[in-house]
């Protein structure tokens, strides 16, 4: 069988636990072919970033047209995008070539608290990117900022009712599909908010379709773990592979929530910040 191949358009992680670096594992962990084009380099450790490299623009598009154009690619993961210029030339190169189905992690800051995309590109990826996106995979943060930025009314999530609504706004955006990270709320089993610290506390994901209006969620128990660096990045890898590899968008997404819990849990130590979670189980 044909290995499935998956271009990732991202920025790399000098630390090694997020961007393309840890986009790579989680493809080669599913036994996915990563082809790459990099957006920007960071200077990081697991403390923080500490300088961000932005590759010019036209250097993208000759790396994403030289990988379509010989190896191809049955995903496209759009992670770290890096300036509006590039963002232009991702949605013109994959218009020229037949799009595949994307996977978009609008990465804006870092959890440490980089910017990781420049505020003034933000209407530049929602205006371009999310009607091309079939899964958007946003934290509550970034899916407030995405909505604020098209100049509507996003009111914060305080309950599963309202993360349901927040994944059905951001849908209404362009995005054939949301997933709609919950980690940012932890919630009580009766899905209202609950304190941080309750060990109780359970994780909701909301994937909203847009084509059929069904909500499905996947249930996590909330963990209290250092190792998070790269959480988004991976879960939206693992969707790509799962998506290249044939599954269906919600058996793609399940699998991929399981895979980045055991991850968490089966993190080791690295460094004296937010290390890496575990690519390799
Ligand atoms: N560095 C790069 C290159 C990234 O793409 C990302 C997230 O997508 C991060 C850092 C931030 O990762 P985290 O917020 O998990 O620390």
């Amino acid at each position: 069988m044909a290995v499935k191949r998956v271009l990732v358009i991202a920025g790399s992680d000098s630390s090694g636990g997020a961007g393309l670096e840890a986009d790579q594992r989680v493809l080669a962990a599913h036994g996915c072919y990563a082809l790459t084009a990099t957006t920007g380099l960071t200077a990081q450790n697991t403390l923080g970033v500490q300088d961000i490299f932005v590759v010019p623009s036209e250097f993208v598009r000759k790396q994403i047209n030289a990988g379509l154009e010989d190896v191809g690619a049955d995903v496209v993961k759009l992670g770290m995008l890096s300036s509006a210029e590039t963002i232009d030339v991702i949605a013109e190169t994959l218009q020229a070539h037949s799009v595949p189905p994307i996977v978009l992690d609008p990465v804006m800051i870092s959890t440490s608290g980089a910017e990781l995309l420049p505020k003034a590109a933000i209407a530049k990826l929602r205006t371009r990117l999310l009607p091309m996106t079939t899964v958007l995979t946003p934290n509550i943060p970034e899916a407030r900022l995405l909505i604020q930025d098209a100049g509507l009314e996003v009111p914060e999530p305080r309950n599963l009712d309202d993360l349901i609504d927040l994944a059905k706004r951001i849908c209404s955006l362009g995005p054939k599909a949301v997933l709609l990270k919950g980690g940012h709320l932890p919630l009580t089993k009766d899905h209202q908010t609950a304190r941080n610290s309750e060990e109780s506390a359970i994780v909701v994901d909301v994937l909203y379709d847009g084509e059929t209006s069904e909500s499905t969620l996947s249930q996590t128990g909330y963990l209290i773990s250092k190792n998070t660096h790269g959480t988004g990045c991976s879960l939206a890898s693992a969707i790509a592979a799962n998506l290249a590899l044939g599954k269906d968008m919600r058996r793609a997404v399940r699998s991929a929530v399981r895979f980045v819990e055991v991850g968490i849990k089966t993190s080791s130590d690295l460094g004296r910040g937010s290390g890496p979670i575990n690519h390799f189980h």
